[in-house]
């Protein structure tokens, strides 16, 4: 039997579906064979049609395909089974975030779909589709049939993690696309050079916060934990391959929502390990934040990453239902900053129609008081299907339908000037000063003063978009020898060495850095943690 699946990012980014490969391996001696595609592609595009005959050509002989999809694969994804059925001729499930969330929509596409953690279900699956069982009754999933969906229960969740085998990182039977040609080939070893660069992996499943915009479902919410000598096996077991690596990174929702007990001995079991880590999924509002931050820190995490969403109270609490004050979030954020983490990341939300031109205001004038430095993952506010966010935003008529919801990109903003100052901060570590003069309504509701703003923008960033993707202006030559580029970019690059634009932009850099970090952020930490 040969199980094909395919899934629509990098893969370094699917750890869940590197697992249930891995599962199913358990099948391999009673002839089942799994092959996986990672489509590393725009999530807003669908696939040309090169991908799509490859896919076909791969695929055939399959007696399962599975698709493994985010609310952002939605639209592919129909696009991907409509094309697939043309050809081949067997069933094809979903399974994922999106499926388990808005399953009643998927499974009018899909033959079955997984709803929920798909390890047990789906190898259940196989295993009766491999010994020509009924598969009707599996639990987990619901299936198309004669006309009529059958939905089997839920599967309660599992408390023993450690009874899965590692995610499965072999190559043999790994198939990527090549974007160079737009054609899928077999992955080769190099494929996996940004996985040495940071192993990603996960100790916990769940978070018990609420996210009014966030697809983990109330059944996904309860914290369950490997134990921490699993963990480490599995990282041991990585380094012994790849002993290059260099740095682990924690995928987890809410690891520091653990208990205090379980912290202290994750991080003396990691010190073992002697790499840096990094880990997303840090909340301060957590019972004894500053003590686990400190253990973590102590045992070698170098990097975090924390939500905020908005720097405005009404807008977190009353729209995305976050906890956490604007004071937590500060003192927080002051304590990263006094352990001197390497990485400070955040997460803010912005094209947000619940939040009015005044709060978004308050949302850029608090982050620019963020004690420096950290990077900013700025996203464009997305209502995913079956989310509380997306039946609000359908009720009060901002969204029609579906596919008007799934369209936008998380990393493509509004192109209004509040946006933009947004994005400028999130390049420079502009002082709450100017921050503050240059959202004053004065300016935000003018359009001659955002015209002036305009040409500056377009001169920085050489484009007049409003994206995550904008490059900040760079040294010509380093550029070049980046790109290790011959004797020609050398001496049209040469002549450009003192480039105005790069010479502004570091000098703004640079300065706007020292001033914060001098005069604002101690002040702010100082406040803060007293
Ligand atoms: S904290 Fe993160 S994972 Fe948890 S509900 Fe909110 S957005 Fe989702």
């Amino acid at each position: 039997m040969l199980v094909s699946f395919i899934v629509s990012a990098d893969v370094t980014d699917v750890y869940g579906l590197n697992i249930l490969a891995a599962q199913l391996k358990k099948l391999e001696s009673h002839n089942v064979k799994v092959q996986c595609f990672y489509i590393f592609y725009d999530f807003n595009k669908l696939y040309p049609q090169s991908v799509l005959d490859d896919l076909t050509h791969f695929c055939k002989g399959s007696d399962l395909i599975g698709i493994s999809l985010l609310s952002s694969a939605y639209r592919n994804s129909i696009h991907i089974t409509n094309h697939l059925r043309k050809s081949i001729d067997c069933p094809i499930i979903w399974g994922g975030k999106h499926p388990t969330i808005d399953s009643d929509d998927c499974i009018q596409h899909a033959d079955m779909v997984v709803i929920g953690e798909g390890e047990d279900t789906m190898l259940e699956l196989v295993d009766a589709i491999n010994s020509g069982r009924s598969y009707d009754q599996t639990l987990g999933t619901w299936i198309r049939h004669k006309g009529t969906v059958i939905k089997n229960e839920k599967r309660p969740l599992e408390q023993n993690l450690d009874k899965y085998l590692f995610p499965d990182y072999s190559i043999g039977n790994k198939f990527v696309l090549d974007t160079r040609n737009m054609r899928i080939r077999p992955m080769k070893s190099s494929d996996l050079k940004q996985m040495k660069n940071w192993y990603p992996t996960m100790i916990t499943r769940g978070c018990p916060f609420r996210c009014a915009f966030c697809t983990n479902t109330k059944d996904l919410r309860k914290m369950r934990s490997r134990s921490i000598g699993n963990v480490i096996a599995e990282i041991k077991e990585f380094l012994n391959i790849h002993p290059s690596t260099k740095r682990i990174f924690f995928r987890d929702d809410a690891l520091t929502s653990m208990p205090m007990e379980f912290i202290e001995e994750l991080s003396s079991e990691l010190k073992e390990i002697n790499l840096p880590f990094t880990c997303s999924g840090v909340m301060s509002s957590t019972p004894k934040f500053k003590e686990k931050l400190t253990l973590l820190r102590n045992a070698g995490f170098v990097g975090v990453k924390m939500g905020i969403q908005s720097g405005c109270e009404r807008v977190r609490r009353e729209v995305h239902t976050r906890p956490e004050s604007n004071k937590t979030i500060v003192w927080g954020a002051s304590v990263l900053n006094s352990l001197k983490f390497d990485k400070i990341n955040y997460y803010m939300i912005t094209d947000n129609p619940y939040e009015s031109e005044d709060e978004l205001v308050e949302s850029i004038r608090f982050t620019s008081r963020l004690p420096r430095p950290f990077s900013l993952s700025l996203f464009s506010l997305n209502f995913y299907p079956g989310t509380a966010l997306y039946h609000r935003a359908l009720q009060d008529g901002i969204i029609e339908n579906k596919e008007e919801a799934l369209q936008e990109s998380t990393m493509v903003f509004k192109n209004t000037y509040l946006n933009k100052v947004f994005l400028l901060v999130r390049h420079l570590e502009l002082p709450p000063k100017l921050v503050d003069y240059l959202t004053h309504k004065e300016r935000y509701k003018n359009p001659k003063f955002q015209k002036k703003f305009d040409r500056l923008w377009r001169y920085l960033f050489s484009s007049s978009e409003c994206h995550r993707g904008l490059e900040v202006p760079k040294l010509p030559l380093l550029r070049m020898l980046k790109r290790k580029r011959g004797i020609n970019e050398f001496m049209s690059h040469t002549f450009g060495l003192l480039n105005f634009r790069w010479l502004l932009w570091i000098i703004m850099n640079r300065s706007f850095s020292f001033y914060h970090r001098l005069f604002i952020t101690p002040r702010v930490v100082n406040n803060a943690l007293k």
